[in-house]
C-alpha cells in the first residue's frame, strides 16, 4: 500500500513536470476553436486559358473571366477577424501551341488592403519579382492589377515564394543528414500533417529555433533557413558551439496552414502565436509539450528562444530588460554583435513585458529566459536576409559560448 501511494506521487510528478505549464497573461486570448471556410479547389477556363488552385499553398477563392484576356480573382481568409495578410498563389497555361498576355485583377475580402508584391515562377523553385511596369495597384490600396504573358508550361503566380510542408521536410531533412543531426516527426497537426523536429548537436545546453506559426511569413523563414545552415556548416565555430549546445528546430509551426495557403490562421481557425498559454491548439500544445518534456528529460536548460516570422519590417521583438530572467544579458550581446558586424546596420529593437500569450512571453514563463522574436520584413532583399540569418547564429554561438 505505502510503495503503492509512493509509486503513484512519483508518476504524477513526471507527468507534471514533463508538459508545459499554463500562465495567466495580462491579456488573455481565446484560443478555442473557431469555424473557418476551405477554399473550393477547381481549375478554370475560358477559350484555351486556364487558371487553377489545385496545389500546396494555393489560394483563389472566386475567379471571374471579364474576356478572354482579363480576368479577376477573389481572396478571401481563412476566417475574420484577422491580420491583413491577404495571400494568394495560383497557376496559369494556355493550350499548346497558344500565348496569351493576360491582366488581372486582385480583390482581397472587405476593405483589406494588398500587401505582398506579386512573384513568378516556371518551375516553382525560382522567383522573381513581376517587374514595377507590370503592376499597378489601386489608389485605395484595395486591389492590384497585372499583366503578362501565359505559355503552354505552367506559370505560378504567388504573394511569397511558395514553401510548402513537403518542400520544409526536403530542407529538414537535408539539414538533419549533417552528422550532428537528425530528423523527426513528433506529432500531428489538426488535419494529420507531420509536425517536424530537426536536433542538430549534442550539446548539455538547449536553444530553441521555431518559425511558420504564420503560414506567409515565408521572408522569417529563410532567415531561419541561412541561421541554421550557418550552425550546421562545420566550421570551427559550429564545431564548438554543437559539442556544448543542442539546438531544436521546429520548422513548421502551422503545416495546415502552409498548405491550404491560409492568410494567418490554423485549421481551428486561431492565431498560433497566441496559444502559449493554454495550448488549445494540437500544434502548440505538442510542440510545446515536446520542448519541455525533451529539455526535462536531458536534464538540460534552455539558454535561448528565437521565433522567426515576418512583417512589414524588420525588428527585433526583444523582452523587456526590467523582466528579470536567466541569460538576461544575451539580448544585447547578441543584438550588439549583429550590429556591429553588418556594416551600416541599425538594430530595430522593441522590447517589451508579458502582455499576450505569444512564443516570445512562453520562454520567460515556461523557462525564465528572454523570448525574442525575429522579424524580416516581406520585402527585405534574399541576399540581405541571407546575410543576416548567418550573421544572427554566428553571433548566438559566439555570445553562448562565451557566457558558458
Ligand atoms: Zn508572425
Amino acid at each position: 500500500m505505502r510503495a503503492g501511494l509512493i509509486g503513484s506521487a512519483f508518476f504524477i510528478s513526471t507527468v507534471v513536470l514533463s508538459q508545459a505549464t499554463t500562465y495567466d497573461f495580462p491579456n488573455p486570448i481565446d484560443t478555442n476553436n473557431k469555424e473557418i471556410s476551405v477554399q473550393e479547389k477547381q481549375t478554370y477556363e475560358r477559350n484555351g486559358l486556364f487558371v487553377d488552385n489545385q496545389f500546396d499553398g494555393a489560394r483563389l477563392n472566386a475567379l471571374k473571366f471579364e474576356n478572354d484576356s482579363t480576368i479577376t480573382i477573389q481572396i478571401d481568409p481563412e476566417n475574420s477577424p484577422i491580420n491583413p495578410s491577404p495571400w494568394y498563389a495560383f497557376r496559369l497555361w494556355t493550350n499548346a501551341g497558344a500565348q496569351k498576355k493576360v491582366t488581372i485583377t486582385i480583390d482581397y475580402y472587405e476593405s483589406v488592403k494588398h500587401r505582398y508584391w506579386p512573384k513568378i515562377s516556371d518551375d516553382r523553385r525560382t522567383w522573381s519579382k513581376l517587374t514595377e511596369s507590370m503592376v499597378s495597384v489601386a489608389k485605395d490600396t484595395l486591389s492590384v492589377t497585372f499583366s503578362f504573358t501565359v505559355k503552354p508550361d505552367t506559370t505560378w503566380i504567388s504573394a511569397q515564394p511558395l514553401e510548402t510542408s513537403e518542400d520544409v521536410r526536403s530542407w529538414s531533412k537535408e539539414i538533419a543528414s549533417n552528422k550532428w543531426g537528425s530528423f523527426d516527426v513528433i506529432g500531428k497537426s489538426r488535419m494529420g500533417r507531420d509536425l517536424m523536429h530537426v536536433k542538430l548537436g549534442k550539446g548539455k545546453k538547449t536553444v530553441v529555433l521555431i518559425s511558420r506559426q504564420h503560414p506567409p511569413e515565408v521572408t522569417g523563414y529563410y532567415a531561419l533557413k541561412a541561421f541554421v545552415s550557418r550552425l550546421a556548416d562545420n566550421s570551427k565555430l559550429s564545431k564548438s558551439f554543437l559539442k556544448k549546445y543542442t539546438v531544436h528546430i521546429y520548422p513548421l509551426l502551422n503545416p495546415d496552414g502552409v498548405d491550404m495557403g491560409h492568410w494567418r490562421h490554423n485549421t481551428g481557425g486561431v492565431d498560433l502565436n497566441r496559444d502559449w498559454a493554454y495550448y488549445r491548439q494540437p500544434e502548440i500544445k505538442q510542440i510545446a509539450n515536446h520542448i519541455v518534456r525533451t529539455v526535462r528529460e536531458s536534464n538540460s536548460e534552455v539558454a535561448a528562444g528565437l521565433d522567426f516570422h515576418s512583417t512589414f519590417y524588420d525588428v527585433y521583438y526583444t523582452t523587456s530588460r526590467s523582466l528579470e530572467t536567466k541569460y538576461q544579458s544575451f539580448t544585447d550581446d547578441w543584438l550588439n554583435y549583429i550590429e556591429t558586424n553588418i556594416e551600416g546596420y541599425e538594430i530595430n529593437d522593441q522590447p517589451s513585458g508579458l502582455r499576450s500569450p505569444v512564443s516570445k512571453g512562453w520562454f520567460v514563463t515556461q523557462f525564465n529566459i528572454p523570448g525574442i522574436t525575429f522579424e524580416i520584413g516581406d520585402d527585405t532583399p534574399p541576399d540581405f536576409i541571407e546575410k543576416k540569418g548567418k550573421i544572427s547564429a554566428e553571433g548566438m554561438m559566439k555570445v553562448l559560448l562565451d557566457s558558458n
